[in-house]
């Protein structure tokens, strides 16, 4: 049955060879919004994994932009509510932030200061974990909201770049690994 699901989505995911630059293989999961069984399965799958794994999930936490498309879904399932971690200067309010590094150069993500609560258990979402840069970011972003991460789920992960290593001690959840 997760063999069936898991093919749905493996089918849904494109890759373009030099996109955004030269030498990086793009994977891209729009084909998945295309299609309803792929995405129920791609839901599905990150349900189970979090009802067998975790007794207690106060909230998801999605990374900006293409975890905002499977967080809220993935919250709806499990009737926890949903939260956006974004790019700097997008978020209205009182906000948490923190600084990455980059490639080349700097990034910052936010939070919106109310949006967690103090020992809150929360899962992140992102469509892929390439370096692990930016989720590691938002981790500590949770983390300075002294809420618990109990996870980090992802669709994609591409393994030889160790972002799991960068992630410790915290797991990481992926469907798909390259
Ligand atoms: P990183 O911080 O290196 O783990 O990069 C993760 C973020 O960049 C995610 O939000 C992804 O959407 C995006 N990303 C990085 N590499 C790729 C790739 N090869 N294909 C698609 N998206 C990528």
């Amino acid at each position: 049955e997760s063999e069936n699901k898991l093919q749905l989505v493996h089918r849904r995911v494109r890759a373009f060879p030099d996109f955004p630059k030269t030498g990086v293989l793009f994977r891209d999961i729009c084909p998945i919004l295309k299609d309803p069984a792929a995405l129920t399965a791609v839901i599905d799958l990150f349900e189970e994994h979090v009802r067998k794994k975790h007794e207690q999930v106060d909230l998801i936490i999605g990374l900006d932009a293409r975890g905002f498309l499977f967080g809220p879904l993935l919250a709806q399932r499990l009737g926890v509510g949903f939260v956006l971690i974004r790019k700097k200067g997008k978020l209205p309010g009182a906000t948490v932030s923190v600084a990455y590094d980059l490639e080349y150069g700097k990034a910052e993500v936010e939070v919106q200061e109310d949006a967690v609560a103090e020992g809150q258990k929360v899962l992140l979402i992102d469509d892929l974990l390439a370096t692990g840069g930016t989720m590691s970011a938002a981790v500590e972003l949770v983390k300075k909201q002294q809420a618990q991460v109990l996870d980090c789920l992802v669709l994609v992960e591409l393994k030889e770049l160790n972002g799991r290593d960068k992630l410790k001690p915290h797991g990481v959840f992926s469907l798909l690994q390259y």
